[in-house]
C-alpha cells in the first residue's frame, strides 16, 4: 500500500509512475492520494472564459533537456498531444524577451549576431563577457550565489541585467542568494575543475557525449526537431493535472480530496501512520510526500525534530499575481513574451507576461503582472490587500506600457509561500535530509518542487526518479 501526500503535479505524477512501474506486478499495488483542498493541481489553476484565459500559476513549459522531453512523453501518453500549443523559434514570444531598465524597455539579444552588437542597457557587446571569463584567476569554492559567479566570470552588467531578472522570472528570487548550481551547475564545475567557463567548455567539446536512454514519443521528437522554445496547453495548463487525475481515477487510485494530513508517525521500515485533521488515521507501507518542505517539517516534528528543522530551512517566497484582460480589437502591446525588471531598479513589480501573445485563442489583450517574490514583505508588508496590488499593477503598466484603458476583467491572487528558494547550500541540505531518511530507514520518499528543481518538468522528473529508485530497492 502506497500513500501519496499532496495532489499537485508532483503527487499526480507520482501516482502515474507508480502505476506504470507496477503494470506487470501480479500483486496489484494499492495506491491512495490525500489532498488537502477540494481539487487537484496545486499551484496550477486556470480561469477560462470565451474571451480570455487567466493562468494563476505556471503557463509555459520548456521542452528541452531530458526533463522537458520526459514531460512531453507523459503528455502524449495521456492523449494530450492535440492540446499542446508550441512556441517555435520564429515566434515573437520566442524572439522578443525584454528587460525594463532606466525607464526604458530593452530587447535582449536572441541570436548569435546580437551577441556581437551593443545592446542597451549593456555598455559593450555581450561577447566581451567571454574575455572577462578568460582573464579571471582560479577561485576554489563549494558553492556560491549565481550573482557572484556570473559577476566574477562575465562581469557585473550581465549579473545585474541578464541573470538577476532571469532568476526573478524563474523563482521570484534574489540572484545574490540563489545557489549557482540552480541554473549553472555545469558552468560552475567548469570553473572549479578547469579554471574558467570557456576553458571547461573547450575541454568538454572533445569529450564523447553520453547518450541519455530516454525513449522519445512522436511529440517529444517533433519538439526536438522543430526546436520549440516553450509550449502551453490549449484551454489552459489546468487541463494537464485534470487529465492526470482522471487517468489515476480510471486506474483505481483512491483519491481523497479535502483531506489534510497533520502528522506522520513512522512505525517501522515498512509501516507509516498518517493522522488527518478530522481524527482519522490511515496506514501505508510507504509514503511519497509531495507537499512543500515547510509543511512536511511540521508533520514529522514530534518524532524527528532534526529532520523537521532541516526541512524548515528551505525558504519559500510569496508572489502576487494580477491577471488583466483588455477587451480591445487592436493589441495594446507589441508582440513579445513580456518583460522582467532587474532588482536594482527597485520596482514594486517583478515583470509582466504578455499572455495574449503566448497563449492562443484570446480575444483582446491579456497580461499577467507578477509582484513581490523575495521582496514581498519588504515592499508590501504582511497585510497587503488585493486591491492595492491591482492598483500597483495598473499603475506600472500605465507607466511602462502606456496602457491607459481600464481592464474589462481582472483577477488578483496572493500565492503565499508558493516558490521554494534554492539558496546557497540547498543541494547539500537536500542530500543531508535524504541521508537522514536512509539511515533511520524511514519509509518516505521526497518529491515536489522543494527538492530537485522548481519547474513543472523537474517536479514530474523527480516523481519518476523517486518511484523508480523505490521500485529498484524493494
Ligand atoms: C506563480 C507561479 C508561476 C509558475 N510558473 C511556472 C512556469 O511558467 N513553468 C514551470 O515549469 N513552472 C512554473 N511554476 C512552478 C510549478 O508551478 C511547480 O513546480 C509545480 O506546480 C509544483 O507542484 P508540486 O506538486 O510540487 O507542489 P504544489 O503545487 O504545491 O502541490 C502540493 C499539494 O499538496 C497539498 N497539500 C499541502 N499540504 C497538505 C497536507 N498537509 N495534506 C494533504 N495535502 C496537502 C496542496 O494543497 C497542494 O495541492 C510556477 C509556480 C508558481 C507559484
Amino acid at each position: 500500500m502506497a500513500a501519496i501526500l499532496g495532489g499537485g503535479l508532483g503527487g499526480l505524477s507520482t501516482g502515474y509512475y507508480l502505476l506504470k512501474n507496477n503494470l506487470n506486478n501480479p500483486n496489484k499495488l494499492k495506491i491512495f492520494l490525500l489532498e488537502a483542498t477540494n481539487q487537484c493541481g496545486g499551484w496550477i489553476k486556470t480561469i477560462r472564459t470565451k474571451d480570455y484565459l487567466f493562468e494563476q500559476g505556471p503557463r509555459t513549459i520548456r521542452p528541452k533537456g531530458i526533463t522537458g522531453l520526459n514531460t512531453l512523453n507523459m503528455i502524449q501518453d495521456l492523449g494530450l498531444s492535440e492540446h499542446v500549443s508550441p512556441i517555435r523559434p520564429d515566434h515573437p514570444a520566442a524572439k522578443n524577451r525584454m528587460i525594463y531598465v532606466n525607464n526604458e524597455l530593452h530587447l535582449l539579444p536572441s541570436s548569435l549576431k546580437g551577441v556581437f552588437q551593443k545592446n542597451g542597457p549593456f555598455s559593450k557587446p555581450l561577447i566581451y563577457a567571454v574575455f572577462n571569463d578568460l582573464k579571471q584567476p582560479h577561485l576554489e569554492l563549494k558553492d556560491d550565489s549565481i550573482y557572484n559567479f556570473v559577476e566574477r566570470r562575465f562581469g557585473r552588467e550581465i549579473a545585474d541585467y541578464a541573470i538577476s531578472p532571469m532568476i526573478c522570472g524563474i523563482c521570484a528570487g534574489d540572484a545574490k542568494e540563489i545557489s549557482v548550481k540552480f541554473l549553472m551547475k555545469t558552468l560552475f564545475e567548469y570553473e572549479q575543475n578547469h579554471g574558467g567557463v570557456m576553458k571547461g567548455l573547450m575541454k568538454s567539446f572533445f569529450k564523447t557525449k553520453v547518450p541519455d536512454d530516454l525513449e522519445l514519443t512522436d511529440l517529444a521528437n517533433t519538439a526536438k526537431e522543430e526546436k520549440w522554445s516553450v509550449y502551453t496547453i490549449k484551454g489552459g495548463l489546468e487541463t494537464f493535472p485534470t487529465t492526470l487525475k482522471t487517468y489515476l481515477e480510471e486506474s483505481n487510485v483512491d483519491l481523497h480530496l479535502n483531506t489534510t494530513v497533520e502528522e506522520i508517525e513512522f512505525i517501522d521500515a515498512s509501516l507509516v501512520k498518517l493522522k488527518q485533521t478530522d481524527g482519522k488515521i490511515v496506514t501505508a507501507n510507504h509514503v511519497y510526500s509531495t507537499i512543500p518542505a515547510h509543511i512536511l517539517s511540521k508533520l514529522v516534528k514530534s518524532q524527528h525534530p532534526d529532520l523537521s528543522n532541516c526541512l524548515n530551512e528551505i525558504p519559500f517566497v510569496t508572489v502576487g499575481i494580477v491577471n488583466l484582460y483588455f477587451s480591445t480589437t487592436k493589441p495594446l502591446i507589441t508582440p513579445a513574451f513580456g518583460f522582467l525588471i532587474p532588482p536594482i531598479e527597485n520596482s514594486p513589480i517583478l515583470g509582466v507576461v504578455f499572455d495574449s501573445c503566448c497563449i492562443p485563442d484570446q480575444n483582446g489583450t491579456v497580461l499577467t503582472v507578477m509582484l513581490g517574490g523575495r521582496w514581498f514583505k519588504e515592499k508590501f508588508g504582511q497585510n497587503v490587500t488585493e486591491d492595492r496590488l491591482l492598483n500597483i499593477a495598473l499603475g506600472e503598466i500605465k507607466t511602462i506600457l502606456k496602457i491607459e484603458d481600464s481592464p474589462a476583467a481582472y483577477n488578483v491572487n496572493i500565492l503565499k509561500k508558493c516558490i521554494p528558494q534554492y539558496v546557497i547550500g540547498h543541494y547539500e541540505r537536500v542530500e543531508k535530509i535524504r541521508q537522514y531518511i536512509q539511515e533511520k530507514n524511514l519509509p518516505i520518499s521526497l518529491v515536489g518542487s522543494s527538492y530537485d528543481g522548481v519547474g513543472v518538468n523537474d517536479v514530474i522528473f523527480s516523481a519518476k526518479m523517486q518511484v523508480e529508485e523505490d521500485c529498484t530497492n524493494s
